[in-house]
């Protein structure tokens, strides 16, 4: 007996070893290295070290420290863990709290135990409750080491859960923050990987610290009702008993099941019902041997019982990512009351409880389990997703809410028309899918096809619904589509594409507002100085670009840049000159528009343009400009000058003839509101009714129709064309999103 094997012996009093772990200790000290050994003697030498090195250490709890990781290997053992990975539980801690190296490690118990060490060292480093950052990249890394090798993953699992089994010895601020993460991120970690037996400790721990009123009543209420409960289940169980073995069927158990706090508690919550309501439910467990059995115990419980119509799910035939499989059913069973069923073989339980883990103990018999990616790529699809988003999503936010919206999701099951399968996040939408398939089909999706008809974008998918998605190059995403997506990929690409989009736009913007100040030469003169750059980074934008699209959308306003200008001009003495002085806004409007309208042309009356003073002018009629649009003046032989907006094609097609620069006076002249006509065609589900809802809207709005026309064809969406007279843009892109917002619109533009 070595001084080590003295010393633990001499501590017992204070240190209880599990069972397993003397066992371990008595065999490695009787037989000789042999290959079976190998795990054993690895395991027995890790404890011994760590032992050894934590010597002296204690928890916050009192207890010596070794304590916590040997509660950590024994987890892990329990989980099935291989002998690298109960190794690396014993000594989890020795790099980070006492002086050993990982090359140290590396040299007593080999590379694959170092590796392992070192990336759970890293990861308990990370702080997955610090600022979004921080945070962002605690993941990205977390991320990597999973995909390195989802061991690590694993004993960060056990870490954590011996970590909240012992939260009790910590200050409260800490018990709460180390609680919030283990419900935000490790709970659902423990999820993904299908450890259904650390995933509901975990979330009982953490609910316990989190909301500790509602646990203590949860616990009360369940241990209130637990005999009357099962005295219920019981008849239930008997009589499928019974049914099932006159069919032969042989059954390896069949119970009740009892559900975990939290599940309670948040089911609660999340359907707003009664304790009652929920835990009335009951759920009974049926595990027999094939598969095969398990659908002829399912026909068995669905003669015994009524099935609740759309509750049944087939998880074996359609597994879910984590690998989870199982049949699920809902039956009225005794006094009416429901009762939830889940049927499956033996191995599909060990999955269920231990997940990936159980692959380690079922699947990976003889050699090594190195269980990493690259053996089970198509399995861990989710994990590829979330290293792909990381590489994807350069905002820190963006990327933090991804992972936990995305950790927590369930799913459902739709098909491509060429029958494959594709799994969304439960409420998952036909957006969703079709960002799902492509970045461009959501961009370009203009329709929806479910089951082979027509259907409105954000309509929740259903479990096994064939779908669709007609796309076009004219149609861009919405918005609004923001309202009713679930999945991430939907979410960022959609704000990807908007803030790709209005970025253009805010800068275009923005450049008009500063050329209408300082005319056109003026502006190109400054674009190419120095000055620009400069103003740009005193008010905090790193390229002038975004100093534009900034004044664009209005961050920043035109007097803020033009004051830091004319503070330039004073000390540099520059050579700007204004064409227009930011006085000269606010002197009174031209004096010429009442006089000139050629009566052909759409009327713009009283149109306050400025640059046309004392001239005789009209507004195009081929793309009717509005206040707030950017323009320019064409001027023509016989109408004098036409008016178009700046992107009308018919400027670019006409470059013989002169143009001048004009823009819109500030609004509001004499309280008088003029409107200008705007055409609009918008594509609608052909329901009945839906003509009347939009003019019904825009009359609400005191919104004037002039025009208007439905035409119809057979199995294509019905177009609606009108014209309305708008104020301004703003009134314009108000109206848009209105009308867009109204179910069973396709689509709505403005036509030219
Ligand atoms: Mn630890």
């Amino acid at each position: 007996m070595n001084a080590t094997a003295a010393a633990i012996s001499k501590s017992k009093a204070s240190l209880e070893l599990p069972d397993w772990l003397e066992e371990c200790l008595k065999a490695s000290d009787t037989t000789k290295t042999t290959s079976d050994n190998n795990d054993n003697c690895l395991i027995c030498s890790a404890f011994k070290f760590a032992y050894q090195l934590h010597e002296g250490q204690y928890r916050k709890s009192g207890e010596p420290y070794i304590a916590h990781p040997i509660a950590v290997a024994t987890l892990l053992r329990d989980l099935g863990g291989d002998g690298p990975t109960i190794a690396a539980g014993f000594l989890h801690d020795v790099v980070e709290d006492t002086d050993i190296t990982s090359e140290q490690i590396e040299e007593k118990f080999g590379q694959e135990v170092r590796l392992l060490v070192e990336a759970v060292t890293k990861l308990s480093k990370f702080n997955f409750s610090s600022k979004t950052e921080r945070q962002a990249e605690n993941f990205r890394r977390m991320f990597m080491a999973m995909a390195q090798d989802i061991r690590v993953i694993v004993v960060k699992l056990a870490d954590r859960l011996h970590n909240m089994r012992t939260l009790q010895y910590l200050k409260p601020e800490k018990q709460r923050e180390i609680a919030l993460e283990t419900r935000e991120i490790f709970a659902p970690l423990a999820n993904r990987l299908g450890i259904w037996r650390v995933k509901w400790e975990l979330e009982d721990l953490a609910f316990k610290y989190l909301e500790p009123e509602a646990f203590r009543d949860i616990k009360e209420l369940v241990a209130d009702r637990r005999a009357d409960r099962e005295a219920r289940i019981n008849q239930v169980v008997d009589l499928l008993q019974k049914r099932l073995s006159q069919l032969s069927i042989n059954v390896l158990e069949l119970k009740g099941r009892p559900k975990h706090l939290y599940g309670i508690y948040h089911k609660m919550q999340r359907q707003h019902k009664q304790f009652n309501e929920i835990y009335d439910i009951a759920a009974l467990r049926i595990i027999v041997e094939t598969n095969d059995e398990c659908y002829r115990a399912l026909a068995v419980v669905h003669d015994a019982f009524k099935p609740i119509p759309g509750r049944f799910k087939d998880y074996i035939g359609l597994p879910k990512p984590n690998l989870y499989q199982s049949l699920h059913t809902s039956v009225v069973a005794l006094n009416g009351r429901p009762l939830e069923i889940q049927i499956r073989t033996l191995e599909m339980h060990q999955i269920a409880e231990y997940g990936i883990a159980a692959h380690w103990k079922y699947k990976e018999t003889g050699g090594s389990s190195n269980f990493n990616m690259k053996s089970n790529d198509e399995k861990f699809t989710w994990l590829r997703q979330l290293l792909e988003w990381q590489k994807e999503l350069k905002d820190a936010d963006e990327y933090v809410e991804v992972l936990k919206n995305n950790l927590f999701e369930d799913d459902v099951y739709v098909f491509t028309p060429h029958g494959d399968v594709i799994p969304l996040a439960a409420g998952s939408t036909p957006v969703d899918f079709a960002y799902h398939i492509h970045t461009e089909v959501g961009n370009q999706m203009k329709g929806v096809r479910i089951n082979d008809r027509w259907s409105v974008v954000d309509k929740p998918l259903q479990n096994g619904d064939i779908v669709e998605i007609i796309t076009s190059k004219n149609s861009h995403p919405s918005l609004d589509w923001l309202n009713f997506v679930v999945t991430p990929t939907a979410r960022t690409r959609i704000r990807q594409w908007y803030k790709r989009s209005h970025y253009e736009e805010n800068l275009a913007r923005g450049q008009k507002l500063l050329e209408k100040e300082l005319g056109k030469s003026g502006l190109e003169a400054l674009l190419k100085s120095e000055q620009m750059q400069s103003i740009a980074v005193r008010c905090n934008y790193q390229k002038v670009e975004d100093l534009l699209a900034a004044l664009g959308y209005g961050e920043v306003t035109l007097n803020q840049i033009v004051n830091k200008l004319r503070e330039d001009i004073k000390a540099k003495q520059t050579e700007i000159t204004f064409t227009n002085s930011i006085e000269s806004e606010v002197l009174s409007p031209p004096q010429s528009q009442t006089r000139n309208h050629p009566s052909e042309a759409p009327s713009c009356a009283n149109s306050p343009i400025a640059g046309v003073e004392g001239m005789l002018y009209h507004c195009a009629g081929c793309c009717k400009p509005l206040p707030g649009e950017p323009i320019i003046g064409v001027v023509t032989v016989s109408k004098g000058i036409s008016i178009h907006r700046q992107e009308c094609p018919n400027v670019e097609n006409n470059p013989g003839k002169p143009l001048i620069p004009v823009s819109w006076n500030p609004v509001n002249q004499n309280g008088r509101s003029s409107t200008y006509p705007v055409d609009l065609q918008i594509e609608v589900l052909d329901r009945v009714g839906i003509f009347k809802d939009i003019l019904g809207r825009l009359s609400d709005r005191n919104i004037n129709v002039s025009n208007a026309s439905v035409k119809t064809s057979f199995s294509k969406p019905a177009v609606i064309s009108l014209t309305v007279d708008l104020r301004d843009r703003q009134q314009l892109d108000y109206i848009m999103n209105q009308i867009r917002n109204m179910s069973d619109i396709l689509n709505i533009r403005r036509v030219n």
